[in-house]
Formats: C-alpha cells, sequence, structure tokens
C-alpha cells in the first residue's frame, strides 16, 4: 500500500462522520444494544464489536489499520505506553520456567521487567551482543521461547541481522519481538525480514510534538487477537480515543518531519566531527559506524538520534557544556519537534565519573525540526563555555 494513501486515505471512513476530512473523537467508554442477542455475541467476540473502550473504540480502530498496514502487517494494538506494549508482547509468550534471550543495552523498562518482574516468575533471560548472530545460537536453551531485539537501540545504535535471526529463531519455534522505535516503519519494517511482531514507542515519531505517550504493536492477527483478549483487556492499558486521534495527526506529517530531521542530522553530524573538543560520533549512518553496511541494508534511512563522546578530563567540563546550551533543551524522550539532550554521566554519581570511560563522556543528542544553523550556532555557544573552562 502507498504510503500517502495510508497516512492520509486508508481506514478513514468519511461517509459516516459527514465527510469530516479529519476523524471523530468517539469519546465514549461504552457501546448500546438493541437486542440481546447482540450483546451476547459481543461478549462471545470483543475483538469484532463495539463493547466498552477498554477493548475497542472506532478512533482507536482508524488509527489500528494505519499503524498495521505502514509495518506491513495482519494487525495491531495500540498502547498507553511503549513500555506497556513491551510488556504485553513479551507476558504473552512467556510460561513460568521459559527463558528469553535479549539483546543488550535494550529500553531501561525492558530490562527492568526481565530483571525484577519476570523472574518472580521463574522466567529468565540472557543478554547477548545482538551483533554477532552466533550469540543468539550459543544462547539459545531448550526453553527459549522469545527473541527480544532493539535495532537499532536508542544510545549506541548496535543493530542485529534481522533476516538471520528470524531464520534462526524459527528453526526453533522462538518468537521475535523487535522494538522499532528508532526508525518507525519509515525507515524500517521488520516484519518484511521475518520478525514476528514489532513494537515501537509512539511517544517519540509517530505522536511528534512530544504531547502524548503512547505504544504501537503489529504482528499477525491470531497474535494479536490473543494479546487483546488476555494482557490488553486485563492490564487496562489500551490508548484511549483522544491520544489515539492525536497519533492520527501526527501520522499526517510522520515522513515529513523524518526527512527533514534527516536533512538537519546530517549537518549538525558534518558540524561535530570537526569540532576538536569532539572525539567520536556515533550513528548508523555514518560510513565510521561498524555496522555502516549492515545499516544500509535493512534501514532506508536514519535521522533524529546521534551519541557524541566529548573530550573531557572532568565531570565539570561535561555539565558545563549542556548547562550552557540555550535553545536544545535537556530532558528525556525524543521524536518530537525540540531538539533535547542528555548526559551519558547524569545516570551516574558525579564521584563515579572515570575520564577515561567513553559511556561517561558520550551524550546523546536528538535533533528536532528547528533550523540546523539555530542548532549549531547553539552547540558552538556551548564548545565556548567549555573551553574557558579549562
Ligand atoms: C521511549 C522508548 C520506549 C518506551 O516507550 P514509552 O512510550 O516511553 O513507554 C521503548 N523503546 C524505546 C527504544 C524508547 O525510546
Amino acid at each position: 500500500m502507498d504510503i500517502s494513501y495510508i497516512l492520509n486515505e486508508y481506514a478513514e471512513d468519511r461517509e459516516n462522520y459527514y465527510r469530516a476530512v479529519s476523524p471523530p473523537i468517539v469519546q465514549t467508554s461504552n457501546f448500546a444494544f438493541e437486542k440481546v442477542d447482540d450483546l451476547r455475541k459481543s461478549f462471545e467476540d470483543e475483538y469484532s464489536t463495539w463493547l466498552y473502550s477498554r477493548g475497542l473504540n472506532p478512533t482507536v480502530e482508524i488509527l489500528r489499520k494505519k499503524l498495521a498496514a505502514l509495518d506491513a502487517a495482519e494487525d495491531c494494538l495500540v498502547f498507553n505506553s511503549g513500555a506497556a506494549a513491551i510488556f504485553a508482547a513479551v507476558l504473552a509468550n512467556v510460561k513460568s520456567g521459559d527463558h528469553i534471550v535479549s539483546v543488550k543495552g535494550v529500553y531501561t523498562w525492558a530490562r527492568k521487567m526481565f530483571e525484577k518482574i519476570l523472574p518472580r516468575f521463574s522466567v529468565t533471560h540472557t543478554y547477548i551482543d545482538g551483533t554477532d548472530i552466533e550469540n543468539f545460537r550459543n544462547a539459545i536453551q531448550p526453553n527459549t521461547a522469545i527473541f527480544y531485539l532493539e535495532s537499532p537501540n536508542s544510545w549506541t545504535f548496535e543493530l542485529q541481522d534481522m533476516k538471520a535471526v528470524a531464520e534462526l529463531a524459527k528453526q526453533h519455534q522462538i518468537i521475535t519481538i523487535c522494538d522499532n522505535s528508532f526508525c518507525t516503519p519509515i525507515y524500517q519494517r521488520p516484519i518484511e525480514m521475518g520478525i514476528d511482531m514489532v513494537l515501537q514507542s509512539a511517544t517519540k515519531y509517530i505522536s511528534g510534538h512530544s504531547d502524548t505517550v503512547a505504544g504501537v504493536l503489529t504482528g499477525s492477527k491470531a497474535m494479536m487477537e490473543k494479546i487483546f483478549n488476555s494482557e490488553y483487556l486485563n492490564i487496562g492499558s489500551g490508548i484511549q480515543p483522544f491520544n489515539a486521534w492525536l497519533l492520527i495527526r501526527g501520522l499526517r506529517t510522520l515522513p515529513a518531519r523524518l526527512e527533514r530531521i534527516t536533512r538537519t542530522t546530517g549537518e549538525v553530524i558534518d558540524y561535530l566531527k570537526k569540532q576538536e573538543l569532539v572525539e567520536e560520533v556515533i550513528f548508523p549512518f555514518d560510513e565510521s559506524f561498524p555496522q555502516y553496511q549492515l545499516a544500509k541494508t535493512q534501514m532506508s534511512g536514519a535521522c533524529g538520534l546521534l551519541t557524541f563522546a566529548i573530550k573531557a578530563d572532568n565531570i565539570d567540563a561535561i555539565e558545563k557544556f549542556c548547562n550552557s546550551l540555550r535553545h536544545i533543551l535537556m530532558a528525556v524522550s525524543w521524536g518530537g519537534h525540540e531538539s533535547l539532550i542528555i548526559p551519558g554521566c547524569a545516570g551516574i554519581k558525579r564521584e563515579a565519573f572515570i575520564s577515561n570511560s567513553r559511556e561517561h563522556r558520550m551524550l546523546r543528542l536528538y535533533v528536532g525540526l528547528e533550523d540546523a544553523d539555530y542548532l549549531i550556532s547553539d552547540l558552538e555557544q556551548a564548545f565556548k563555555s567549555m573551553k574557558s573552562l579549562s
């Protein structure tokens, strides 16, 4: 399906609502029935009727169909956060005694689920370096149920060869789940490479305006129905109509925003690479990236997030750089209109800083929709403040 068609028309039933271009927000908790038998049918098969908005809702339905089509998936569920999508996808596919192989460096709340919640139910995990398919093969146990991927991850951008991982998983009846938040389906479609389920934080690029928290999960109709009838309805973390409507609005401009951000990211990277205080820039579409070839093969684009290591022999210099920024905001998240930075050293105690740790000197930058020159001059003055300190 053509992406422009998906974003502008597909799944929109305009004849049903006054031919309004923008769909209505069906802000209702419940739906009424005329006959007992209709209500009975709905109880028997909630997944194909309007019953209650913890389950299905017409505004959410438009969004689900568009997001499934973008991922070339049969079906989709949308959650009230990316973390909820992760939780439901994993929980639905493990039982006590199972084992999960996860790539290391995955999103914080995926990690916390593996480390803190699942062990309470005797579900174990192994973290591997996902850049080598042999590590997946070697980590498989008789009880391995899931390969959990994130390609690229959102700090250092390591990739997994998805076709190879999917093939190996199929040989062992292992379910593959990939977090595709970095690329979105505009730049990468894991299902077309054989991955079973794809998730993304819609808080990031799909929303695009830093005003909604949401998560997307796509996969086969059978799998989505199974999750709907258990985790989705039971945890009650489905997206609500107004937030779904905001995401439909976000989708309209998704390719335009990514295109713009891609261009600006390129200019910011060119600038950073010329700075004497920058030791290294990490970005999957940069030729220096160790998996550059694989990135070019399985992704059609990359933008927004990049990490650079700053040369500094003390933490004060890095803090001075960050505190001096006037326009680039210091905040978590990304994918919105505004550029953001997070220094790795914010995640450690000041006393723990080691200047020869590259990780401690890393800064993750998200490039938003501002002009490149505007961002570069902000970085420039922050480098100057940092230099004035030494
Ligand atoms: C933000 C994020 C998530 C979690 O999404 P929320 O919407 O914040 O719950 C998952 N994976 C990645 C890579 C993320 O950046």
